[in-house]
């Protein structure tokens, strides 16, 4: 069987690196394949990180919040009960590899996941491999981001059922569901409710809100993933913009009152949202708090804020002078 790899879809048209990280060595791209019979294949068993890396304007890139994602993918490794226990060592190694070893020295995309390789049925928990794909990417201006979204009439997947909190494969045929519907009927984006009727989250990505200057966005008991760019922008919007804050239940009608909505995730990272179900939000253009915060995350990811450069991994060795 020959793997059919030109994706059909609308997403993921970066090109590919000829290069993947596969447990500790780098392979061509075309051999970094799994097996048909492994439960990765069969059930989808496997557990991820989206994560990015920045040009920075000092010649460095750098990779965005790196721990943070190690410890999400291995709090989810650990929730899906898959025999893999690796290193923070050994995970940075992986991501950083892949972007020196295919020469990526700006933006990029990477996707960090563990598959469980082995054969045998949905309770089987491994072995299991790290595989790391890192994609060049070119910075995407605010305003060529824009999202005009529907509510979905899918429910986001709930913690009684299939942990939202947990980052893996699995979860996102919900967010297939939702997306594909939305753009069936013309939409961009899907926003999720819970199953008692809140605001979740999007498909692949989080949801916030502006109301009379306060920034609002559901609480990571909504069904949402514990999301690092919504975490990160809730505290840049507090201790650097100063704004008011909310972390807490949002209804479907405050999306039509909003004066401001935007998506936010690591792959996205700010995506203004114009209108829910066709009903305009705010004036119907990029309002400011979104741009402000996108002018904060912007300057955090590249380095150009001293204060934040903790959240930074520097992908280049120091040149010696
Ligand atoms: N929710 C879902 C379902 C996602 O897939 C993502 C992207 N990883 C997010 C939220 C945003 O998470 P993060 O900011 O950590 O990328």
């Amino acid at each position: 069987m020959t793997a059919q790899l030109v994706p059909r879809g609308k997403e993921d048209s970066q090109p590919s690196p000829q290069l993947i990280y596969v447990d500790g060595v780098m392979v061509p791209h075309g051999e970094a394949t799994i097996h048909v019979s492994s439960v990765a294949a069969k059930f989808g068993a496997n557990a991820f990180e989206g994560l990015c890396a920045y040009a920075g304007e000092d010649g460095q890139s750098y990779v965005f919040r790196l721990r943070e994602h190690l410890a999400r993918l291995h709090r989810s490794v650990q929730a899906m009960e898959i025999d893999w226990d690796r290193s923070d060592e050994e995970c940075q190694a992986a991501v950083l590899m892949s972007l020196r070893e295919n020469g990526i020295r700006g933006d990029a995309h990477l996707r960090l996941s563990v598959f469980i390789t082995g054969d045998g049925m949905c309770d089987t928990r491994g072995p299991a491999s790290l595989v790391c794909v890192a994609k060049a990417r070119k910075p995407a201006p605010l305003d060529t981001k824009v999202a005009d979204a529907a509510v979905t009439s899918w429910r986001r997947i709930d913690d009684q059922v299939m942990p939202p909190r947990v980052k893996a494969g699995p979860n996102y045929f919900n967010s297939r569901y939702g997306l594909l519907e939305a753009r069936r009927n013309g939409y961009d984006e899907a926003i999720f409710l819970t199953l008692t009727g809140k605001v979740s989250e999007g498909a692949n990505c989080c949801f916030a809100m502006v109301r009379d200057g306060v920034l609002a966005t559901p609480s990571v008991t909504s069904g949402v993933l514990e999301s690092i760019t919504r975490s990160t922008l809730l505290q840049l919007a507090e201790e650097d913009l100063g704004l008011r804050v909310q972390e807490r239940e949002i209804d479907r009608s405050e999306l039509y009152a909003a004066d401001e909505a935007f998506f936010c995730g690591s792959a996205q990272e700010v995506r203004p949202v114009l209108s829910v179900d066709r009903f305009q939000v705010g004036d119907g253009r990029i309002g400011p708090v979104t741009r402000h915060l996108w002018a904060a995350y912007e300057s955090a990811v590249r380095g150009r804020n001293e204060a934040r450069r903790g959240w930074l991994t520097p992908v280049w060795p120091p040149v010696r002078r």
